[in-house]
Parts: structure tokens; sequence; C-alpha cells
């Protein structure tokens, strides 16, 4: 833009009545965010190789909606640092900061919405393109002393708008009432290095256990548990160490070292942050459980560049699902 006309852009701006100069300093805020957010994802992937053939032999190709593009110079195929990624083809990149700090302080799907300025069911699909990063990557071996519990969920249809079954009148305070074909149970290990694991069974018996966390709790670590039976034949089976705290007589800790209030502070905490939803749906319950183990494995403090940067780089180089 020539100078002349550049001031005379500058007299128009100073010479707008009030509610002009507000929609006006909106539209330059939108742009503003737009590329702060592109500039973060572009400057966050500069160790990218190609999606397509995995090639690091890159040239740059222009730069398109304020991303860098690259040429692939195996498979000539062009793409940017989002293509193949959760974060693939979803809009609005001007408001993904302000998303991913609601994810953080764990609002519900509306208040999100609401806060970000967009749909419901947009609020819904950036939820779960967000949590990909944290539903993919789980501890895969846990070692040294190894806390292992369970808590056990009422099969929910949430959001479904038929129902298989009766609808409860009054829901269930603790886990005995829920009846059994309605149970869904879910497993939690956590080591002294709060390493983390969680995973919904599809039952709770030493057979399963076996079959579902195979490798994860090796023989050279030692597990700890309530002396239920379930976790007893486990680890005589696995045959891993085992060091069993008494249920009958309310035991907590044995040899000053053998203890679950690791873990059992981790399903707590876990329960009260899920409260604000109301129920979950059993078929988004891994959501819900990798979402809150993301917030834990950074103490709850985890910030949003950080939360967008993570969904970025899951499954980069694995998957055509995004595209
Ligand atoms: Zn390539």
């Amino acid at each position: 833009m020539k100078t002349s006309k550049y001031s005379k852009l500058v007299n128009l701006v100073n010479g707008l009545d009030n509610r002009k100069y507000l929609v006006l300093k909106e539209a330059i805020e939108k742009r503003d965010s737009v590329k702060f957010v592109a500039r973060l994802l572009n400057n966050s992937s500069q160790d990218i190789c190609c999606p397509h053939c995995k090639s690091y032999k890159l040239q740059k190709w222009g730069v398109r909606n304020d991303m860098q593009r690259y040429k692939c110079k195996e498979c000539r195929r062009t793409f940017n640092a989002l293509t193949g990624t959760p974060l693939a083809k979803l809009r609005k990149k001007g408001r993904w900061l302000s998303y991913a700090e609601c994810l953080k302080n764990g609002l519900t799907i509306r208040d999100a919405a609401a806060r970000c300025g967009v749909h419901k069911n947009t609020s819904f699909r950036w939820r779960h393109r967000f949590l990909k990063n944290a539903i993919c990557i789980k501890p895969d071996k846990l070692s040294g002393i190894v806390e292992i519990n369970e808590k056990v969920f009422a099969w929910s249809d949430k959001g479904s708008k038929k129902l298989k079954r009766n609808a409860r009148k009054r829901g269930f305070k603790s886990s005995i009432q829920i009846p059994v074909k309605d149970k869904v149970f879910t497993l939690y290990c956590r080591d002294r290095s709060k390493n983390s694991y969680d995973k919904i069974l599809s039952g709770f018996s030493a057979n399963v256990l076996q079959r579902e966390i195979c490798g994860l709790i090796t023989n050279d670590t030692l597990l700890c548990s309530q002396s239920k039976q379930v976790y007893i034949k486990y680890a005589r089976q696995s045959k891993v160490r085992h060091g069993v705290l008494d249920l009958s007589s309310k035991e907590i800790v044995k040899k000053d070292i053998l203890h679950i209030q690791n873990v059992k502070s981790y399903i707590r905490k876990l329960e009260i942050w899920m409260e604000r939803f109301h129920g979950v749906a059993t078929k988004y319950l891994n959501n819900y459980l990798s979402w809150f183990r993301e917030l834990d494995e950074f103490d709850y403090k985890i910030d949003s560049k950080t939360i967008l940067i993570r969904a970025m780089k899951a499954d980069r180089y694995n998957t055509n699902h995004y595209r």
C-alpha cells in the first residue's frame, strides 16, 4: 500500500464512530489471533517430515491460510504442519487457544462453545480432536512399586436418542447397587514416579487383566493392591511380586512402603473432576479418562499452547484419518 493511501486509511479510522471502530477492532484482533496460532504451529514443526512417505527431503512451497506449505522432493506431494494430524481441516484457528484453555479448565461442551463463540457441535468435534494425543499416549510399562485399583462406572447412554433399557429413577449411590450387566470396570495403575495408566476392562477377572494389561506390569516390579482375589490370582498367574493390604483389617500401609494411597488419590481426584459433567456416555469414557490423565501428567498446570502442540503432534506420521 502506498504511503498516501495508508495515511488516508489512518484518517478514515480516526473518523470512525464508536460502533464501527469496535467492529474494525474485532476484525483486527481476529486476524491477529489466527496469525498467532499459525505462527505457533509453524514454529513447532521444525522437525517436520513428509506425512505421505516420511521423507525429510522437503522444500518450502508457499504459504496458504497462514500455514507454511512444503513439497516433498521424493513423492512430490504438498502438505503443511497440520496434514495428517487431528487438527487438519479444522476451521477458526484463531479460537483454538481459547478452546485449549477451556479444556485445561475442564469446561463442558456447551460452556466451551459459549466461551469460544462456536457451535456446540464444533465444540464437540474440537474436544475429541484436541484430546487425540492424550488418548494415544499411555505408558506401556510401569516400574518399581506399582499400585493398582479399580473403579466401577454404571453403563451410560447419555446423548443417545433411544435408550435400550428402562430409565433409572435415581441413579446409584455406590457401585454395589449397579446391576452386573450395567457395570463398566475401569482399572488404574500408578507407579511411584507418577506414571499413570488407565483402561476400560471388558470384565473384572485375573484372566481379563492378564489379557488386557499384558506387558504393563513386568516381574521386576512390585505390585501393590488390596486383598482381592482378582489381583492375587493375576499376580500369581503373571509371576509378579505382590504386596497385599488386608482389606478386612482396613490396613492402609504395610512395611512403611506398601500402600495404594497414590492410586486411590488419583481415582478420587478423577471422581471429583468428573462431577462437573453430570455423567459421561460410556462410549466416550476413554476420552475423559485420557483427558484427566493428561491434566494429571502436568500436575493440572498444562498451558493452552502445550495442549495445542501436543494435539498437533498426535499420530503425525501414521494416519490419514483427518485429511
Ligand atoms: Zn513424500
